[in-house]
């Protein structure tokens, strides 16, 4: 049975990167009746972010990735924090010490600093110099130790990576790394080992920028006589212009900063899943249960990967498209309540109204945040009076926009109050002609007045979405602008 794990350190919000990596662990623990487990490691006291591992948690349910062992759903592997595995550490950093491949360091930090500065001078290679390896000189009862592991100093490590193949690391280049910090906290190094092994891992996928760590790893297995899980180092992503990294300076990098922007988390799904994995075909819209099917780590590309934002939005407006309109309004609601246009909590006549107005907007929509700019007019009983050069067309002049509205006025009294768009249509789209006139010198003065835009949904849809009343009212101010 295959068992994943995500293992992200409560440092920061979700990065994107970060779940592509959860993405595919989900994958290939749904499509083998496997299990998707989620670890938390918390390690590192100086760099918790408080707020981070609510982040993380929200942002994994987000995209519809939850965890079948981990913090809230327990496990019988836990506890799923490291922090509260710390007597487990423990435990196996003594088997070392007591076999004789890990020892105690009592170092300080300014001896380390000191070694470090001689070997830059001398160009030399930075790293521990073994100084307690055999026994330390100053050992005392009381002082601050750490324990590091006696990595071999001659012979060979080789790291199998299922997309990489097997890579050969020289051990006189590994360092003895520490195991167990003086704070009595485990390393990241020490502590992944020890998890991925209890907790009955497979398969480990993860960033690329851990593989140089991954020799160390495996002697820590080997030291112990354990089998290792597979590794899956997967690629960086690259910035959208393809020319570096991807980072901060070229935009939102986050999970939760994508959901602010408006996103659907079925886009952004979809789109993280083909950056690095690919179907073998063209197809691009692939949904989740379509996804569980055809995911293979045999497609998955070892080689850096574009971020394409274009082909993001691309996909936003494709899962924007595919909404029934009561789910569209339902996700666009807070971002709407959250501009002030419709109360917290929204009663249901307000939220059936705005399931109307979806189908006007569907098409245009890229970004739920932009449907505030959409809609706010609907939402509003009364709007700003529009500039008196926006009512005026381009070719047009303000008696010629005065006379328009006047008999769009008149025109639309008449119409009955239902306000069908048949009827609209009836009695408006004639005219143009009817006054000798082109369709935009009628219907721009017409869009503005009722709008306050020049770009709109489509003419009638939206006047029989404003309502009889609201429409004539916008006209006589419109034409009060004018006169
Ligand atoms: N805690 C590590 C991180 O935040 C996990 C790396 C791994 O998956 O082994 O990236």
């Amino acid at each position: 049975m295959i068992r994943t794990r995500f293992a992200p350190s409560p440092t920061g919000y979700l990065h994107i990167g970060g779940a592509r990596t959860a993405i595919y662990d989900w994958l290939l623990a749904q499509q083998s009746g496997g299990k998707f487990i989620l670890r938390i490691e918390d390690t590192d006291r100086n760099r918790f972010v408080p707020g981070s591992l609510d982040d993380i948690k929200e942002s994994l349910q987000w995209l519809g990735l939850d965890w079948g062992e981990g913090p809230e759903v327990g496990g019988d592997f836990g506890p799923y924090f490291q922090s509260e595995r710390l007597e487990i550490y423990h435990r196996y950093a003594q088997q070392l010490i007591d076999e004789g491949k890990a020892y105690y360091c009592y170092c300080t930090p300014e001896r380390l600093q000191q070694v470090r500065q001689a070997q830059e001078g001398a160009k030399e290679q930075v790293g521990y110099d073994r100084h307690c390896r055999d026994g330390s000189p100053e050992a005392q009862e009381g002082m601050k130790r750490v324990i590091r592991f006696k990595t071999p100093l001659t012979g060979k490590t080789i790291v199998k990576d299922l997309l990489r193949g097997d890579l050969e690391f020289e051990n006189s280049i590994l360092e003895d790394l520490v195991l167990i910090k003086s704070d009595g906290f485990p390393t990241y190094h020490f502590a992944n080992v020890i998890d991925d092994h209890f907790m009955k891992v497979t398969h480990v996928l993860r960033g690329e920028e851990w593989l140089p760590s991954t020799p160390i790893h495996v002697l820590l297995y080997q030291a112990f006589g354990w089998e290792h899980p597979e590794f899956v180092h997967l690629s960086i992503f690259l910035s959208p212009d393809g020319k570096g990294k991807l980072s901060k300076r070229h935009g939102a990098t986050s999970v939760k900063e994508y959901r602010e922007l408006g996103y659907l988390p079925e886009a952004l799904f979809n789109f993280l899943l083909l950056l690095g994995w690919n179907p073998g075909n063209d197809q691009e819209v692939i949904s989740k249960e379509e996804a569980i099917k055809m995911f293979s780590l045999a497609r998955v590309n070892a080689s850096p990967v574009r971020f394409a934002t274009d082909k993001l939005n691309w996909y936003n407006g494709v899962y924007i498209r595919n909404l029934e309109p009561q789910d569209l309004a339902r996700r666009c609601l807070p971002f709407l309540q959250k501009g002030g246009l419709l109360p917290d909590p929204c009663p249901a006549e307000r939220f059936e109204y705005l399931v109307q107005l979806m189908p006007l907007v569907q098409e245009r929509l890229k970004l739920l945040t932009d449907i505030s700019g959409w809609i706010d007019f609907f939402l509003q009983e009364e709007i700003p009076v529009p500039a008196r050069e926006l009512l005026i067309p381009k070719k047009s002049d303000a008696a010629t926009a005065l006379k328009v509205l006047n008999t769009l006025l008149e025109t639309i009294e008449g119409i009955p109050a239902a306000f069908q768009t048949a009827d609209l249509e009836a009695a408006l789209h004639p005219l143009p002609e009817k006054m000798g006139l082109k369709m935009g010198d009628v219907f721009m003065p017409l869009r503005v007045a009722v709008s306050g835009k020049t770009a709109t949904p489509g003419m009638y849809e939206m006047l029989q979405a404003l309502g009889k009343e609201r429409v004539l009212r916008r006209i006589k101010a419109a034409i009060a602008i004018l006169q």
